[in-house]
C-alpha cells in the first residue's frame, strides 16, 4: 500500500456540490427565477476515454440524424479560468495569466474559456407533465448555463417585458448529460404571484437555501499547477487516441486534416510572461508526442502514408 504526506496537494480535489437543476430525459420542469444570474469564465476540459491503453470509439448522431463514429469523451473537468477579468472581457483568452487559454491558442483540444452562468431558481414539484402536485411543494436549487441558453433567456426577458418573478416552464429534456431542453416557455400565471401565502413561502425557501458562491457551481477554483495536470491529462489522452489510427480511413483522414489544419494555422508565439515560466516548465516535461496539434513533420508523413496505402 501506498503511503502519502498530510499535503494538500494529496488531496481529491472534487467540486463543491450543490442542488443543481437536473433533469431527467423527456423530463419537464416548472421553475422560477427571482435573481440575476452571475458568470465566470470557465475551460470545459474533455478528453478520449481510454481503456487499455485504445482510444474508445462510439456512433453519435449527427446534426441531420445521420451517424457517425467518434471518440467517446470523457468530461475531465471544468476550472475557472484565470485570466484576467478585463483581458478576457476585451479578448476573449488571456494566455499570458491562465495556463488553459495559453493551451488553447496552441492547441483544439483545449478549448478558449466560455462563460458560464449560474443562479439560484426555485423549482417547484410536479409531475412529469409539469402539472403542480398538492399540496404545494418547491425547492431552491441552483441552475447552471452556457452562453446558448442565456441568449434564450436574454430572448425571453426581452419579448415578455421581464422574466424575474416569472414562472418560465423548461423541457422535455433532450439530453441528460448535457441538460438541453426543446423549449423554454414563460407562463402567463406565476405560482408565485397566486396569493400571498404562497409567495412569503417561496421567498422563505429562497431566502433559507439560496446558494451564495455561485462561481464555485460555474466552475472549479484550481491552482496553475493543478490546471497544468488537467492540460496534461487531455494532451496525453490525445497522443494515444491520435497514435491509434490502424486502418481506419476515416480516423486517419481526420488526423491528416488536423495535422495540415496546425501546419498551416501554426504562427510565431509570443515569448512567455515571466509568472507564466514554471507552469510552462511542467507543460514541456511531457513528450513531445503529447502535444498533437504541435506535431512534427515526420509524424504528419507516416499518417499521411498510413492514409494513403488504404
Ligand atoms: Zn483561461
Amino acid at each position: 500500500m501506498p503511503q502519502i504526506d498530510f499535503s494538500p496537494q494529496h488531496k481529491i480535489n472534487k467540486m463543491v456540490d450543490f442542488d443543481r437543476l437536473k433533469l431527467k430525459k423527456d423530463d419537464k420542469a416548472r421553475i422560477l427565477l427571482l435573481e440575476r444570474p452571475t458568470f465566470a469564465w470557465t475551460h470545459t476540459l474533455r478528453a478520449p476515454k481510454i481503456v487499455n491503453d485504445k482510444a474508445v470509439k462510439v456512433w453519435k448522431d449527427g446534426r441531420r440524424g445521420e451517424k457517425y463514429e467518434d471518440f467517446d469523451m470523457d468530461f475531465i473537468a471544468r476550472p475557472l479560468c484565470l485570466g484576467d477579468l478585463n483581458i478576457l472581457a476585451d479578448k476573449g483568452v488571456d494566455g499570458k495569466n491562465c495556463p488553459a487559454c495559453e493551451a488553447s491558442l496552441e492547441s483544439e483540444q483545449v478549448p478558449p474559456p466560455e462563460r458560464r452562468f449560474g443562479m439560484n431558481v426555485i423549482r417547484y414539484a410536479t409531475n412529469r407533465e409539469g402539472k403542480l402536485l398538492k399540496p404545494f411543494q418547491a425547492a431552491c436549487v441552483v441552475w447552471t448555463f452556457a452562453e446558448k441558453t442565456y441568449n434564450k433567456l436574454v430572448d425571453i426577458a426581452t419579448e415578455a417585458d421581464g422574466i424575474i418573478g416569472r414562472d418560465l416552464i423548461i423541457g422535455p429534456c433532450i439530453n441528460e448529460s448535457f441538460q438541453n431542453y426543446e423549449n423554454y416557455l414563460p407562463s402567463n400565471q406565476s405560482v408565485y404571484t397566486t396569493d400571498e401565502a404562497t409567495k412569503n413561502l417561496i421567498d422563505e425557501i429562497y431566502a433559507q437555501n439560496r446558494v451564495e458562491d455561485l462561481e464555485a457551481a460555474c466552475g472549479r477554483r484550481v491552482e496553475r499547477k493543478w490546471m497544468a495536470n488537467d492540460i496534461k491529462q487531455v494532451n496525453d489522452r490525445w497522443a494515444i487516441a491520435n497514435g491509434d489510427t490502424g486502418t481506419d480511413t476515416t480516423a486517419a483522414a481526420a488526423v491528416v486534416a488536423d495535422e495540415l489544419g496546425a501546419i498551416l494555422a501554426e504562427a510565431p508565439k509570443p515569448a512567455p510572461s515571466q509568472a507564466a515560466l514554471p507552469d510552462l516548465a511542467s507543460l514541456l516535461d511531457s513528450p513531445p508526442a503529447s502535444r498533437p496539434a504541435k506535431a512534427p513533420g515526420t509524424d504528419f508523413d507516416d499518417l499521411l502514408s498510413k492514409f494513403t496505402a488504404n
